[in-house]
């Protein structure tokens, strides 16, 4: 059952980006016309991604030159819930972000204060960071045990970001297990999938009920995992991180709805066949 093809629409379509849309700089075979097909239908269609390395201007860049223009708002990722959730919840904290320059460029654009001194910081956000070193380390250390009064959140719960041809590089849950680590601290909060904020940034604006929207992505643990925490449809595309053998071997409850080949099989045989769509085509 679990490589069935949806037979209906949904109301909204949210994709993940790197391993469902395109891979690395390739799009996937079908993505363009899919997000074309759907938007000619009416359906609006969202990005999200977990990645806080990459402004959501990139993402616009991005997918504007593989062939998919975008319009800003259409997309979010974890800069974006990272400042939201801040912003909402704790507008009066000093952060210590160890991120690269998008997430420090977001903040620099809010009332958020930024501090490397471990006497005022508040809240340390572990981030996925190839600047990460030993200095960083000891100040969230120094914020955390020494000083007892800061707080760690991360931006995304990924523990290695895949790149194509099956390497990768460590991610944010490694800046996360070298301050847990030290600290023996508990990560308080996490703004990226599989947690409910990214829904709410992707459909922010829309009117729709999530429960007949659904969330199409690679990653089991992350894009699934937020569609079953909100009791979204979910399609699993076979074309980046998780498997097949991995989606059979979970317990019925986190299965995604869908497991598909490829992505334009999201649309109906039936309207497929109509626009005389075949496999060989793209
Ligand atoms: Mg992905």
């Amino acid at each position: 059952m679990l490589r069935a093809c949806p037979t209906e629409l949904f109301d909204a379509y949210i994709f993940d980006m790197d391993g469902t849309i395109y891979l690395g700089d390739d799009l996937l075979p079908g993505a363009k016309r899919l997000i074309e097909g759907l938007r000619t239908l009416g359906k609006p269609v969202r990005f999200l991604s977990n990645n806080p390395t990459k402004d959501p201007e990139l993402y616009v860049h991005k997918l504007e030159k593989l062939g998919i223009p975008t319009p800003i708002d259409e997309i979010a990722n974890t800069v974006v819930t990272t400042v939201r959730w801040l912003k909402a919840n704790h507008p009066e904290a000093v952060v210590f972000p160890i991120s690269e320059e998008p997430l420090k460029k977001a903040l620099r654009e809010t009332d958020i204060r930024m501090s490397e001194n471990p006497e005022e910081i508040d809240i340390v956000i572990a981030s996925y960071d190839r600047t990460f070193e030993y200095r960083k380390l000891q100040i969230a250390f120094d914020a955390i045990w020494y000083y007892k009064r800061a707080f760690l959140i991360t931006t995304n719960p990924d523990h290695y970001c895949p790149f194509p041809g099956g390497r990768g590089e460590p991610d944010a849950a490694a800046i996360v297990g070298a301050i847990v680590g030290c600290t023996g601290t508990e990560l308080v909060a996490n703004m990226g999938k599989p947690e409910a904020i990214m829904l709410s940034a992707a459909i922010d604006g829309l009117d729709v009920d999530p429960h007949r929207c659904i969330m199409v992505g690679d990653r089991l643990m992350t894009d699934i995992g937020m569609a079953i925490k909100t009791d979204m449809y979910s399609c699993l595309v076979l074309t980046g991180d998780s498997t097949l053998e991995e989606a059979e071997a979970l317990d019925a409850s986190e299965q995604p709805t869908f497991v598909l080949d490829r992505i334009d099989h999201l649309i109906p045989d039936d309207i497929r066949a109509q626009w005389g769509w075949s496999d060989e085509d793209e």
